[in-house]
């Protein structure tokens, strides 16, 4: 079998291989879940599940550094199905809040799962689709509400969501949330929740804000850390490619070209830049779609069904979009722009790696982007091999100071095919990033 370790985990073609010995067996679950977890084929909790869920379970508070892939979903979902009372009229006793519709959809597919055997109901509640069925499925009780922090604040000024009963509440990827400009909003939803409760937080990475907004939420949390901060993923291999930003595309078209890069995921850090890249590729015979914030509902799921299915060969998606879709046999991550946090580098590359089978990640690196490399090369500690291309800059790669950083806000210059459309256009992510709303 193949094997592939991610920050000290270990995956397999499909699925995670546990490093824990222990069985589900020994976390004392109640047979309804045991059943739910056969049924499902797992037989040995995670390491986030084997380190989470004693504790949980007996009422703590917990702060979980964790990123999707860990199965860190069944680690909160099976302690609060086990610990949610059922008596009396049906209330909303867990809340859920989620990033992404994307995270919130997955996580009420797990709740499905893992409650087959329980009577609980769940809804998902997300912006960007009429509220009508969301509504009814309220109206109607439930017993979860996993949600996206908009919508979910628009129902409560509303008066359709009640939130009095609240036994538990999860704060799910608490790092994209800040990133997201969802602060206020998760503010706004937490002075409603009762005082009395059990309250989870997970988050990729830890900053000084994140630790400040867990301090305020939890009471003497459990803490666990299954994702080393500054770990990098070993074993896939990595390649810079320095070239101007304005050669970009017809590198990517290059490396598209080979038959053996069948599924790839491409970043880029905005989703302007996104739709204009994956526009460039379908004009060349090169399937692709975009995914990013500012798409519809249907735009987004059908661009992943697409890509799933092998209908269209790449995805064009900006972090936050990519973050929490689980999107197997990805043979390629391209980074055809840097991200300006090193961390989100290791997220987007561990994407190929999910795949079981040889990971590979290429990164374009402009002067601009110059510092941005440097900075994830002292944060994985190591020095990314670099490619030998037709279009290598030697600027790029030399670029020191202010050249090595992007051009301050307002002095941006644009590459030559965003002139070509006559009017410069302000890059969607020097837009205020509270206009950004799922
Ligand atoms: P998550 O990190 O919650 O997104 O989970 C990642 C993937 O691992 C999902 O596809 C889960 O269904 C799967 N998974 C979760 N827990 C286990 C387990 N104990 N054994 C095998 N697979 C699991």
């Amino acid at each position: 079998m193949y094997i592939i370790k991610i920050l000290n985990i270990y995956y397999t073609r499909d699925t995670i291989l546990m490093e824990t010995t222990t069985s589900f067996k020994d976390l004392n679950l109640i047979p309804q879940l045991e059943r739910a977890l056969t049924k499902q084929g797992y037989t040995h909790p995670t390491p986030i599940q084997e380190k989470s869920i004693p504790g949980l379970l007996q009422g703590h508070d917990l702060i979980g550094i964790a990123q999707t892939g860990t199965g860190k979903t069944a680690a909160f979902t099976l302690p609060i199905l086990q610990n949610m009372t059922q008596k009396g009229p049906r209330t909303i006793k867990t809340l859920v809040l989620t990033p992404t519709r994307e995270l919130a959809a997955q996580i009420g597919e797990s709740f499905a799962a893992y409650g087959e055997f329980l009577s609980f109901k769940h809804t998902v509640i997300f912006g960007g689709v009429g509220q009508g069925n969301q509504v009814h499925a309220l109206s109607k009780g439930v017993d979860i509400v996993i949600a996206t922090p908009g919508r979910l604040l628009d129902l409560m000024n509303q008066g359709k969501v009640n939130l009095n009963n609240i036994e538990f509440f999860v704060l799910d990827e608490a790092d994209r949330m800040l990133d997201m400009g969802f602060i206020n909003d998760i503010k706004k939803v937490i002075i409603k929740l009762p005082k009395k409760r059990q309250s989870l937080f997970f988050s990729a990475t830890m900053s000084p804000e994140i630790s400040k907004l867990a301090k305020s939420l939890l009471t003497n949390p459990i803490h666990v850390e299954v994702t080393p901060q500054a770990t990098t993923v070993e074993l896939i291999k990595q390649q810079i490619f320095f070239i101007d930003q304005s050669s970009k595309e017809q590198l990517l078209l290059e490396l598209l070209r080979p038959k053996h890069l069948t599924r790839v995921l491409v970043f880029t850090r905005t989703k302007h830049r996104a739709n204009k890249v994956a526009l460039f590729l379908d004009k060349n015979g090169i399937s692709s779609d975009a995914i990013h914030g500012n798409k519809s509902q249907n735009a987004r799921t059908k661009a992943i069904t697409d890509f799933k299915s092998g209908e269209t060969k790449v995805l064009v998606a900006t972090d936050i979009a990519a973050r929490g879709i689980d999107i197997d046999n990805i043979s390629h991550v391209i980074n055809f722009e840097l991200p300006n946090e090193p961390e989100s580098y290791v997220h987007r590359i561990g994407r190929t790696a999910r795949a079981g089978t040889d990971g590979t990640a290429y990164s374009f690196c402009s002067a601009e982007e110059r510092d941005y490399l440097r900075n994830i090369e002292k944060l994985i500690k190591q020095t990314i091999e670099v490619t030998n291309h037709k279009f290598h800059s030697e600027t790029a790669k030399n670029a020191t100071g202010s050249a090595a950083k992007p051009a301050p806000k307002g002095k941006r210059t644009f590459s030559r095919t965003a002139r070509s459309n006559n009017k410069p256009k302000q890059s969607s992510n020097n837009k205020p990033k509270h206009g950004f709303r799922r």
